[in-house]
């Protein structure tokens, strides 16, 4: 064969639904020499690990460690792990990934009611009481960033309306952890799922998980085997617990990016991390408004992470992103399910919610409106940006 020439693919900026861009200083974590899984030193940096993911979630637990795969890992981990056959399990549905847990749950045997919302929307509390009332749950599973929709679901008070029905509540926080607030214990989360790609500036690759004590209980007593070897937390948890035990082998060089990922989380401070998401996003939304953009998802539940926009009318949804990729190098993402064709997922996650992203971005999409016939004033989408970061 012809052996293919050197790996040198483009310089992009990463602004869809994820993967989003890596930190630098994550790529160079990535570049050190391997340890052995079960080296010593290579055992301190997965507890350190597993301490900085609890603070990110802000949580106790001790259960909680990534996955050694990406973000649908962690939902099929937390699924599988606390339904057996028969189980009723609640999801909460309203965009794609709520309708993925729906498949997940099905193969994992429980009997499952779907609760729907329009896309773009989210649920309030009373619904879901009724429901629980109704069907008596073992577990109710919940999105909180749905990255098809860009709707940012509550979840004050659910974990405790959970509890009261003797439900376990299952969040993927997959599009959230590292952008906006996370809080397992107070929310009294029971399983939780998360990705390296997306708010933590990773490359894609691990799932944090976390299991309250009480989820830890539902699965320690199961009648059944976990049908997954992989994903048994039992059985994963005696590497990433205190015997450290070989049950596969970690992905040493993912999980020094994890660490350094974390490390830049917790330097800049959770606090002061989520603000700077809200402040970027309020300025691209400024620029996108006046470039005549509207958000899918209410403005009083839009995700600052991932900025679901409707495409104008007349506008060629391929082309537009076509050029934004030739020209500029950008990668934005298309509307999946219900908003495929209509939608566009502008994501700035992590180490790319900055002001010169989100100036460049909008002075590129601009030139791509006005190559599509589209009337703008010019200008008019950074000046309005640069009118949020000013005032
Ligand atoms: C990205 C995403 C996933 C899937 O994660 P992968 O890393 O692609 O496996 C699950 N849920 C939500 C809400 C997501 O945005």
């Amino acid at each position: 064969m012809n052996i293919p020439g050197p790996l040198n693919p483009p310089t992009r900026l990463l602004l869809g639904p994820g993967p989003s861009d890596a930190h630098p200083r994550v790529l160079r974590a990535m570049s050190t020499p391997l340890l052995g899984h079960l080296d010593p030193q290579f055992l301190e940096i997965m507890t350190a690990v597993q301490e900085m993911l609890r603070s990110v979630y802000q949580t106790k637990n001790q259960v909680t460690f990534p996955v050694s795969a990406t973000g649908m890992a962690g939902m099929e981990t937390c699924l599988v792990n606390l339904i057996e056959p028969g189980d009723r399990v609640v999801v909460c549905a309203v965009g794609f990934f709520g309708h993925r847990m729906v498949e997940v749950a099905t193969r994992a045997g429980a009997q499952v009611t779907v609760l729907e919302r329009p896309w773009g929307e989210v649920f309030d509390l009373q619904p879901i009481r009724e429901t629980l009332q109704r069907v008596r749950p073992k577990v109710l599973t919940i999105v909180q960033a749905e990255t098809s929709t860009g709707a940012c679901q509550p979840l004050e008070g659910l974990g405790a309306l959970c509890h009261e029905f003797d439900t376990l509540l299952v969040v993927d926080a997959v599009t959230a952890l590292g952008c906006i607030p996370v809080a397992v214990d107070d929310w009294q989360v029971d399983a939780i799922y998360s990705c390296s790609q997306k708010g933590l500036s990773c490359p894609p690759g691990l799932s944090p998980v976390s299991f309250s004590p009480r989820a830890v209980e539902a699965f320690t007593k199961r009648k059944t085997k976990v049908q997954s070897w992989y994903f048994d937390v039992n059985l994963v948890e005696h590497y990433w617990d205190s015997d450290r035990f070989y049950h596969h082998t970690g992905p040493i060089t993912m999980v020094f990016a994890l660490y350094e990922g974390l490390r830049l989380v917790l330097e800049e401070g959770l606090e002061n991390r989520w603000a700077r998401h809200r402040r970027n996003h309020e300025a691209l939304k400024a620029g996108l408004n006046a470039l005549g953009l509207t958000y899918t998802a209410n403005e009083k539940y839009q995700l600052p992470q991932l900025n679901a926009v409707r495409i104008p009318a007349g506008v060629d949804d391929l082309a537009v992103r076509k050029r934004l990729l030739n020209e500029f190098g950008i990668e934005i993402g298309g509307g999946l399910g219900e908003f495929k064709g209509k939608a566009w997922r502008i994501g700035l996650m992590g180490h790319n919610s900055r002001p010169d992203v989100v100036l460049l971005f909008l002075g590129a999409l601009e030139q791509c409106l006005m190559s599509q016939g589209i009337k703008v004033s010019p200008g008019s989408g950074v000046a309005a940006a640069n009118r949020v970061y000013l005032g």
